[in-house]
């Protein structure tokens, strides 16, 4: 089964994703941590992705698009996969269609986590996540068992630099503009599925979890 988690930036697309992935035991594809990887590798997508993830804005599609195919061909996805962050503009879903289509494939479910824009910052200026793992928290509402420490890897956890406030402002502008039109995009083809982010983390993940049936 192949799946996209739509929403806005701090609707949870990174915790659920983990879930609904090993439910359906396929790969979870997080393009903001490829590309935070790359960063902390010094690599040249890193560089060039920096630029762009520190003003709070989309790396361009062309460089998105190459390497989210290029992940999608690894044996690891045959089966399916978690899409979690892309597709984020018409074009890389356009993309991502025409490439399945060539494989006889499709996206099966795309699923839109709803959250209003008050709940996102505040959710996004609490949120912290791990320098190992990339695991997220949130100093509220899911915090880790011991402070500034991540459960799972013992890692450090830290604030994003782009979850500062004023690029969060920019982030939730460039969702308006550039990603929100991917709802009507699913919608047209059956295929979108909304859950209310704004409920207990276990309730959402049962939610997505049913959607995809
Ligand atoms: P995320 O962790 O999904 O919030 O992504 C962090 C940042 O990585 C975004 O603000 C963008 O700068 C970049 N990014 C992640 N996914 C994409 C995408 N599909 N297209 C363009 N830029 C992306």
């Amino acid at each position: 089964m192949r799946v996209i988690l739509l929403g806005p930036p701090g609707a949870g697309k990174g915790t659920q994703a983990g879930t609904v992935a090993a439910h359906l035991g396929v790969p979870h594809v997080a393009t903001g941590d490829i590309f935070r990887e790359n960063v902390g590798q010094g690599t040249e997508l890193g560089t060039l992705a920096k630029q762009y993830m520190n003003q709070g804005q989309l790396v361009p599609d062309d460089v998105t698009i190459a390497m989210v195919l290029e992940r999608m061909a690894r044996p690891d996805c045959a089966s399916g996969v978690v899409l979690d962050g892309f597709p984020r503009t018409t074009a890389q879903a356009e993309a991502l269609d025409g490439a399945l289509a060539t494989q006889d494939q499709a996206i099966d479910r795309a699923l839109l986590i709803d959250v209003s824009e008050q709940e996102l910052v505040k959710r996004l200026s609490g949120r912290r996540v791990c320098r190992g793992c990339q695991r997220p928290y949130n100093l509220t509402e899911a915090p880790s068992k011991k402070d500034g420490i991540c459960d799972e890897c013992g890692g450090e956890l830290e604030q994003r630099a782009d979850d500062a406030p004023d690029k969060v402002k920019v982030r939730i502008q460039v969702y308006t503009a550039q990603t929100a039109p991917l709802v009507g995009y699913y919608e047209n083809k059956g295929t979108l599925r909304r859950v209310n982010g704004e409920q207990p983390i276990e309730l959402v993940a049962r939610e997505l979890v049913a959607a995809l049936v």
